[in-house]
């Protein structure tokens, strides 16, 4: 079971952060960092961290100083830009055991493309 109530420098996010580990980057500024998922769950599955150690969304929203949370989130909006979407896009974060977060490091999981899967069946 991950822990989200300590950050751990250990995991692949932060060592991907620290260039331990090699990624495809799509973006980057002075909040955030956005790389494609290693295990494409959509044609477009980007994920976005924040470049500061934040275990999880709810960790990130109680210690992030007002300015590095608008600028964070803000990023999404440019890369969006970036990466050229038109067409609408699913944004997720998976907190904790119940969200099924497997790595102890904020990240949103940015979904685009011609792809059907419904979070909820109608
Ligand atoms: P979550 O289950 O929300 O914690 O999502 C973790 C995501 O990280 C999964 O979609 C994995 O495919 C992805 N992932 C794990 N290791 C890497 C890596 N080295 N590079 C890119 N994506 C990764």
């Amino acid at each position: 079971m991950i822990d989200i109530k300590n950050y751990n420098n250990n995991n692949v996010f932060a060592k991907i952060l620290r260039k331990e580990i090699p990624s495809k980057k799509v973006y980057e500024d002075e909040y955030a960092f956005a790389f494609e998922d290693i295990s494409p769950q959509a044609p477009v599955h980007i994920l976005i961290i924040p470049k500061k150690p934040f275990c999880s969304f709810d960790d990130f929203l109680e210690k992030a100083d007002d300015t590095f949370i608008l600028g964070f989130i803000k990023s999404i909006k440019l890369i969006n830009k970036c990466l050229n979407i038109k067409n609408g896009y699913r944004l997720i974060t998976n907190v904790g055991l119940h969200g099924g977060q497997e790595v102890p490091h904020l990240h949103f999981h940015l979904l685009s493309g011609d792809f059907s899967k419904k979070l909820v069946s109608s």
